[in-house]
Parts: C-alpha cells; sequence; structure tokens
C-alpha cells in the first residue's frame, strides 16, 4: 500500500501539538527526529523537502551511505547501538549520538573528537525498565557517570535518551518518562556543569505520553513511514 508521507506528517504533527498543549507548551517546543532507518531515499527527501530536517539511523553504514545524497542541512542523528570501531567513521557527519550507553563508548567518542579538534554533542541512553534486550544504564548509574563524563572535555552531554517497552497500551510506560524527567531534574540539581536540556523520549506507540511527560525530543518511524520490514529490531 502507498504511504501517504503528507498526510502521516500533517497527522503526527497535530498529534505532538495535542500532547504538547496538554503538557502547557507548542509544538515548536518538540524537536521531530524522522527515523529512516530502512526508509528508501526517494521517501526520505520527500521527507526532507516537507521541512523535516533532524534525521535518526541506527546503523552507521546505513547512515554513511544517505549522508552524501541528502542536503548538507540536515541534521542526523544517531540513535542505535554504537560499537567503539565505528565511532571514527561518525564523527564531524553526526549531529548528535543520542545512544551513550557505556564507559568505554565515552571514551572512544572524547579520544576520536579530540583527533578531529571538535567537539560530540550525546545524550546518554537510558534503560530505566532494565530490559535485557536494550541498552543503557540504570538509574541509579546516572550520577557517576554523569559526574565523570563532564570531564571529558570533547564531549557534550545535552541530556538523555530512553526507549521505553513497547506495550499495546502506552499508559503503562507513562511511569518510564516521569522517572526520566525526574533524574534529568535531579542530576541537573547536584552535578554542577550538567546541562540536561534535551529529554528524547517517545516512538511512534507512544510518542503523545513522552511529551506529555516532558520530552522535548521524540523519535518517529513509522507513524511517518508506515511499518518497517523488521531487519533485526532496534
Ligand atoms: C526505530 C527507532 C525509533 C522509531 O521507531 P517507530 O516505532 O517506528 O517510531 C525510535 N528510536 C529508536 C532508537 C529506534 O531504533
Amino acid at each position: 500500500m502507498e504511504v501517504d508521507l503528507g498526510a502521516n506528517f500533517a497527522e503526527v504533527n497535530g498529534r505532538i501539538e495535542k500532547a504538547a498543549a496538554k503538557s502547557g507548551r507548542s509544538a515548536r517546543d518538540i524537536k521531530m527526529v524522522a527515523v529512516t532507518k530502512t526508509v528508501e531515499l526517494k521517501r526520505i527527501k520527500e521527507t526532507v523537502d516537507r521541512g523535516l530536517r533532524i534525521l535518526g539511523e541506527n546503523r552507521v553504514q546505513e547512515m554513511l551511505e544517505k549522508v552524501p545524497t541528502l542536503p548538507g542541512d540536515v541534521e542526523w542523528h544517531m540513535i542505535g547501538r554504537l560499537q567503539r570501531n565505528k565511532v571514527k567513521h561518525i564523527i564531524g557527519k553526526v549531529g548528535l549520538i543520542q545512544s551513550l550507553d557505556r564507559w568505554s563508548l565515552a571514551e572512544e567518542i572524547q579520544k576520536r573528537a579530540q583527533q578531529n579538534d571538535t567537539i560530540v554533542p550525546v545524550l546518554v541512553q537510558l534503560n530505566l525498565a532494565g530490559e535485557d534486550t536494550k541498552s543503557g544504564l540504570a538509574g541509579n548509574e546516572l550520577l557517576d557517570f554523569l559526574t565523570e563524563a563532564v570531564r571529558l572535555d570533547h564531549i557534550s552531554v545535552g541530556g538523555l535518551m530512553t526507549i521505553a517497552p513497547f506495550t499495546d497500551d502506552p499508559e503503562e510506560v507513562r511511569p518510564v518518562f516521569r522517572e526520566m524527567r525526574k533524574l534529568a531534574n535531579e542530576m541537573q540539581g547536584t552535578i554542577p556543569g550538567v546541562k540536561l536540556d534535551y529529554l528524547s523520549m517517545g516512538m511512534t506507540n507512544d510518542f503523545e505520553i513522552a511529551i506529555e511527560e516532558g520530552a522535548n525530543m521524540v523519535r518517529i518511524g513509522s507513524a511517518l513511514f508506515g511499518s518497517r520490514v523488521i531487519k533485526g529490531g532496534i
């Protein structure tokens, strides 16, 4: 079935607007990352033509293939589990690494960013529901991690990211989003120099709940592009 990107885009925007209003904000306060994994280039170009300028990919190879074919003002976000040996390939190409999930990766990003004389913006990924299948720090590891990470001068931690468990009723994961916001507030009050401006939470299944709970960055794939052929999941 042909997917109507324009209609999907309008619908998602409308839903973002409503959810934002519920939390006393406007849609302008929410950044939408269009998740383009497995999506063909033609569709991605259409999306960019419609004004979406932040694209998210969860595999380095796929991202690198797409980067040169799209306008230079597109901002690419790495949102998937990142192997250390791939970091060098994306430095300078990626606007934000949302999936900083372990210390060894932080050190590698620091090292490569330093070699490239740049500072790499990152979000720290949390696994608040403790799912084995997902990466990310537990909530109680965050304080130590951030305390160390602020010392890495070629990394700029700008916020937190999480992937909530998939459920038929997204209401069930509201506490996960609430917890992330609470943690962000606590950390900002506790660690000097830490500013967690971005809360990246919410995907197709649960973005409205996430926004109601304070998300200001949502990562939307299938609501825009239709459902994916699953290649190994997320
Ligand atoms: C695929 C993916 C998304 C988007 O998923 P949808 O449910 O299709 O909106 C968001 N975040 C991450 C990390 C992903 O891998």
